[in-house]
């Protein structure tokens, strides 16, 4: 391969002439060169690590550019960063580490660059290719990087037990990438993650989020929660996820697997959304079943009133890992209590009223929420899949022919309580509002139409039942 190619960006020559002026070697480091062997499009980030100091560096690069950007420096990591074009280039120091059994941050001294590759995570993160004069476009892999690039393998370059024990993020990372890139975790590794699972206490919500970001938002997501599952991870992390885990038996009863179904129905919902928060929606939609199951006599397995108890652990689940509880929290709420609503629907041919209903309750969402309940058809039965399927497919014809003829979408009142009050000259009451709901009801059952005649109409006829008068002024 020729590596040259990847340098063809006019940044490189003068990081390169740079380097010279400051009389010391530089590399182009990590993913940069992983995802140009592996071809995975224009790298938007670049590492270089400069023997010496990676700062001055940055400054010096910055000044030889033609667009002489700003240089932002990180004091605390002995890093710098600066933009050209649309790429973000961060300068470090070669570095040597060393860790405590409390902390994630090494304590640090100047290394060389066999220091800063046997740092680093992962063999196909290790990469490195010389920007010297001399040797320009060289790959420096110590650790056989590309063989496991070309073999498909996650592996640390030291031993894995020390490497995930030192900073255990890097358990979650080779997790992710395994899940991105569609690689194998080399058995040694993996075992190790399995031993120093616990460690991942260590790590902050926030980091352990983004990794989850990714996990999810990669083809087959479901390959990542399985490794975090099998090594244990997941029980740190998601607790009630694993807590959807098992079949139990009862009299020759028995319910399917919630923790298994839930995968499938997250790789399902991968195949037709990129949307991350309805995929997290799919991943969370079955969360209620843990704490709801029961067993009775009579009708065998049930988990009675689990969308609600969902939604609420949906809430707890953001707080704890301290994710935003801004709308998109309360979407994938809305997600998981609105979850089992169009299944309903899709047992028969669904009626009118009920898909206006739908439309009413879940307002801009219902297109989501059809995405989401026709991932959460996981039956194994051919005929009851293509059934269901189908009578999707109905309900979606219908919800868009509803909305056109009756715009309960972002239902507003065709008679407001207002109005209200004048024909029947009162003042704020009861009446107004059992006046409101009735025309409600009477529009989404497709009694009246959704039009202010119709419902004026039917507010005279109602007041009247209710005992009013009309106001003859009104
Ligand atoms: P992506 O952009 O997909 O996250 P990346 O490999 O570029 O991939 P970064 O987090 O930007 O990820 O890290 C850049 C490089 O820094 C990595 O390629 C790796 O060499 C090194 N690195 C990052 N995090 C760690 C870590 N926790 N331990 C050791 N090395 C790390």
């Amino acid at each position: 391969m020729n590596y040259k190619e990847s340098l063809k960006n006019p940044v490189f020559k003068i990081i390169s002439q740079s380097a010279k002026e400051l009389q010391l070697d530089a590399f182009v480091i990590g993913g940069f060169v992983r995802d140009f062997i592996l071809k995975r499009g224009d790298a938007k980030d670049i590492d270089i690590v400069a023997i010496g100091d990676g700062i001055k560096l940055a400054k010096q690069v910055a000044k030889n550019l033609p667009t002489n950007p700003k240089v932002q420096v990180f004091k605390t990591y002995g890093t710098a960063m600066l933009r050209f074009d649309d790429i973000e280039i961060e300068f470090v120091g070669a570095r040597k580490e060393s860790y405590t059994e409390d902390s994630r941050n090494p304590s640090v001294e100047n290394g060389s660059l066999e220091d800063d590759q046997n740092r680093r995570d992962f063999t196909i993160n290790a990469l490195a290719l010389s920007l010297n004069a001399d040797n320009f476009g060289d790959l420096l892999d110590p650790f056989d990087g590309v063989a496991d690039l070309k073999n498909k393998i996650i592996k640390t370059p030291l031993n894995p037990d020390i490497t995930f024990s030192d900073d255990p993020l890097r358990m979650l990372r080779a997790i992710r990438f395994a899940t991105q890139l569609d690689f194998t975790i080399e058995a040694k590794s993996l075992e190790a993650i399995s031993t120093n699972c616990d460690r991942i206490k260590i790590i902050t919500n926030e980091r352990i989020v983004t990794e989850l970001h990714k996990i999810i938002e990669s083809k087959i997501p479901s390959k990542g929660f399985l490794l975090l599952e099998k090594t244990g991870l997941l029980q740190y992390i998601l607790p009630e996820l694993t807590a959807l885990k098992g079949i139990d038996e009862v009299e020759g009863q028995t319910h399917k697997d919630n923790f298994y179904h839930t995968l499938e129905v997250v790789d399902n919902i991968s195949k037709n959304t990129n949307d991350l928060w309805l995929r997290w929606a799919a991943l969370l939609h079955d969360l209620g079943k843990a704490p709801t199951k029961k067993f009775s006599k009579k009708v065998g397995w049930t988990f009675h009133g689990h969308e609600f108890e969902g939604s609420k652990m949906v809430y707890r689940l953001f707080k704890r890992l301290k994710m935003p509880l801004n709308d998109k929290m309360k979407f994938v709420q809305k997600m998981v209590f609105m979850s089992s609503r169009p299944i309903v629907l899709a047992d028969d041919i669904a009626t009118d009223s009920a898909v206006r209903r739908l439309v009413f309750d879940a307002g801009d969402y219902v297109e989501d929420l059809m995405t989401l309940c026709e991932a959460d058809i996981t039956t194994k039965n051919p005929n009851k899949f293509s059934k269901y399927h189908n009578n999707f497919k109905i309900v979606r014809e219908k919800i868009i022919e509803v909305e056109a003829r009756d715009h309960v979408r972002n239902f507003q009142p065709p008679v407001s309580g207002e109005e209200i009050m004048k024909a029947f000259n009162l003042k704020p009451s009861r009446e107004i509002g059992i006046i409101k709901e009735t025309i409600k009801e009477a529009i989404l059952e497709g009694d009246i139409p959704n039009e202010y005649d119709a419902a004026y109409q039917l507010m005279l006829k109602k007041g009247k039942a209710l005992g009013l008068t009309i106001n003859s002024e009104s």
